[in-house]
This record gives structure tokens, sequence and C-alpha cells, in this order.
């Protein structure tokens, strides 16, 4: 029986980890549940999974959690804050820890699993983005066993040989094909791409996620923060990386081979495989998701991605390619243009103008050797910089 913690328990990725959790309750129990303010939601999984502990962003969330449980036998102890995030990340009876937080808001509590040597699954991209080297070492210091989320990333990890962490070089793996499905907006032309609504770029054609990683999808800013996610955990380089847009996303990714052997990992698109695949690895679980009919699927398309009319994407390879605190910088922009776009004080093709002035504005630096509290500086001036340049973009 393994103790699980999840992190961004409200969210798209949170729900899809407990439908899969409630599926084996002789495997896995419920220890710890975190979420920003959603006390409501967070109140009904308490019920259902009756975890030992709550966790909400505040004191008067964490009150409203309390309230809402007042009459519940066992309730769960509530606590409020980012401490008791990585709190409860930490805690010994948590053996596997789901890192679901959006943005880099996640950074500190997944960043306190791996310290604390747990089985992390990751979902939150972006603290691989914000400080890839600190994470990736935290966790090999420790021996927490880090293992992706993201369907493209878990895809390329199963197409994986073994030892691929000495470098991809050794293993006779020539590049990563990380696939795209494109967004709402692939056809686009850019005069059309200057009206889009926060509801448009948030309807997904094949994925239903939270609203951050839709407006990402749509920028195809999430590929770029993927590109970037994928040089961490693949110990590689942006130009061993080919991006290959797939409208259908039924291929996740693939690898490709020295022999000229390429390795593909389909499925349907449903994050309860990845996730039930890092739960069990190296082991398998049913996930609730339906087998794949390839019939039904009848064909699998690729093209490459047309860079002009998705210039978030272009901008995250050249953060990719400087290295130090420029993805930080490029992260943090895009949170603050993505909230702006969505609470309709931009236009969707203003989000890339925003994050390109910050990143003009603030030349990527070299990390110091206080290395994360450098990075998390980078993020607060990349914050401030994108709030003082937004006033001019705003429609
Ligand atoms: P979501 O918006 O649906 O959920 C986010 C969760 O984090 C919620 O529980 C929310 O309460 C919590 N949260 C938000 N801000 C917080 C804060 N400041 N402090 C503490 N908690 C906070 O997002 P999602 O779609 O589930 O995505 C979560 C992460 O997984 C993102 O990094 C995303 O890029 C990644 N991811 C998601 C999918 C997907 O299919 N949804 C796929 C791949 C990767
Ligand atoms: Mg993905």
């Amino acid at each position: 029986m393994k103790g699980i913690g999840i992190l961004g328990a409200t969210g798209s990725i949170g729900i899809s980890t407990l439908d899969v959790v409630g599926r084996h309750p002789d495997l896995y129990r419920v220890v710890a549940l975190t979420a920003n303010r959603d006390a409501e939601r967070l109140a009904e999984q308490c019920r259902r999974h009756r975890p030992s502990f709550a966790v909400l962003a505040d004191d008067r969330a964490a009150e409203r959690l309390r309230d809402l449980l007042a009459d519940m036998a066992g309730a769960p102890e509530v606590l409020a804050g980012p401490e008791a995030l990585a709190q409860v990340a930490a805690l010994p009876e948590v053996d596997i820890v789901m890192a679901a937080i959006v943005g880099a808001a996640g950074l500190l509590p997944t960043l306190a699993a791996a310290r604390a040597g747990k089985r992390l699954l990751l979902a939150n991209k972006e603290a691989l983005v914000v400080a890839g080297e600190i994470l990736m070492s935290a966790a090999a210091a420790s021996g927490a066993l880090l293992l992706p989320i993201d369907s493209e990333h878990n895809a390329i990890f199963q197409c994986m040989p073994a030892g691929y962490e000495l470098g991809l070089d050794r293993v006779g793996v020539e590049r990563i094909l990380l696939t795209a499905s494109g967004g709402p907006f692939r056809d686009r032309t850019l005069a059309e791409l200057e009206q889009v609504t926060p509801d448009q770029a948030c309807a997904h054609p094949n994925w239903r996620m939270g609203r951050k990683i839709s407006v990402d999808s749509a920028t195809m800013m999430n590929k770029g923060l993927e590109l970037i996610e994928a040089c961490w955990l693949f110990s590689t380089q942006p130009e061993r990386i080919q991006i290959v847009i797939h409208p259908q996303s039924v291929i996740h990714s693939l690898v490709q081979y020295v022999d000229g052997s390429v390795l593909a990992q389909l499925g349907n698109p449903d994050m309860r495989t990845p996730i039930a695949h890092a739960l069990a690895w190296p082991e398998r679980l049913s996930s609730g998701v339906s087998p794949l009919d390839l019939f039904a699927v009848g064909r699998l398309d690729f093209e490459p991605p047309g860079l002009d009319r998705f210039p978030c994407l272009s901008l995250a390879i050249q953060a990719a390619e400087s290295g130090g605190t420029a993805p930080t910088i490029l992260n943090a922009a895009n949170e603050i243009a993505v909230a702006a776009f969505l609470m309709g004080r931009i236009r969707f093709i203003a989000i890339a103008r925003l994050v390109r002035a910050t990143l003009e504005r603030l030349p990527a630096q070299a990390v110091g050797r206080d290395g994360l509290e450098s990075l998390l500086e980078a993020d607060r001036q990349a914050r401030a910089t994108a709030e003082q340049l937004l006033p001019a973009l705003v429609a």
C-alpha cells in the first residue's frame, strides 16, 4: 500500500489522478490533497478519498474547508499557505507525490518532494522550465524517482532505452520527435488570430485541460515549454529535438535511433494513461482509458510547425538555447501574459509581444552560485517587468 499526496488535486490532472487512484484502493492510500482556493471541490474530494491532510492557499479558504467538513468523522487536518504545501510533499507517510500545480507556484513544493526522495510524478512542467538543473540534481541527490506525466515526455520515457540518463549518444538515440496537436488555431492565419477569445483559445480539439495550459497550447508556448522540459528530463539539447505537428494526438511522441528505428507510444488522448504508467512503473495498472481503436482513428498526419504563426514557440526555443535565466524569464512573462489574456485585458497576439518585450528588457544571465535564489529573483523581476510593460499592450 503506497501513500500518495496530490499537489493541485482540484485541477484537471489532480482529478484524473484521483480517478485512477480510486480504481485501486488496495494499492494506494490518499494521504494529502491540496488546492489553491476551491474549498468546495476539495471538500468533496476529502469526503470521497479521506486524506489525513488537506492544504489550501490561505487561511480564509482553509477556514471555509474546515466549515464544510465540520460534520465529517475523521476529517483531515486542514493547513494553509505555501510552507504547508512543501510540508505535506515531504511527509514520511507519502511515498508518491503528484506535482500538478500550474505554473511556477508549483516549484517549491515539487522541489520539496524531490529533496525528500519521493516518487515524483511531474505534471508541473513550469517547475522544470524555471529551475531544471536544481530540480534534476535534487532528485539525483536524494534518489527521488522523477517520472514525467506530460503525455509527450511520458511517451518519450516509454520509448527510451535503459541507461539514457548517461547521454543519448551512448544508447544509440539520434533524436527525439516531440509531437504537438497544433492546438485549436492550427489552420488560422495571423489576421484571424487577432480576434480570438479566451473561450476559443481554451477549446482544445483533443484534450480537456486547465485554462493556462490550454492557452499555452493555442499559442504553442506549451510546446516550447515542453522542449525545455525534455532537455532536462532526457539530458539533451534543443537541436536534438524535432517538433512534429500531429493533429490527431494519437502518437504522443517518438524516439529515433541511429539504426533507423523509430519507436512511438500511442493511445487515446487521456491523461489517465501517463498517470497510471507513472504510478505503477515498471509495472502496469488499469486506468479506465478505453482501448485505442486504430480503425476509428483511420489515419495519422504529420507536418512541420509554422513558426511564423506561433512566435511564442520561437521565443521558447531561443530561451532554451540561451539557457541561464532566459527560460525562467520566458515562463514568468508568459504567466503574466496568459492571465491578462484570460481576464480580457490583452489580445491573443499580445501574449507573444509581452513575452518578447520582457525578454528584451531583461537579458539572460548565468545562474549564480546561489542557484535557486537567483532564479526566484529572475522570476520576480520578470513578473514585475511584464506588469510594467502590460499597459502599453492593452487592447
Ligand atoms: P488546472 O488549472 O486544472 O489545475 C491546477 C491546480 O493547481 C488546481 O488544483 C489549483 O487549485 C492549483 N493551484 C493553482 N495555482 C496555485 C497556487 N498558486 N498555489 C497552490 N495551488 C495552486 O491545471 P492542469 O491542467 O491540471 O495542469 C496542471 C499542471 O500540469 C500544469 O503545469 C500543466 O502544464 C501540466 N499538464 C497538464 C495537462 C492536462 O492535461 N491538464 C497535461 C500535461 C501537463
Ligand atoms: Mg504535453
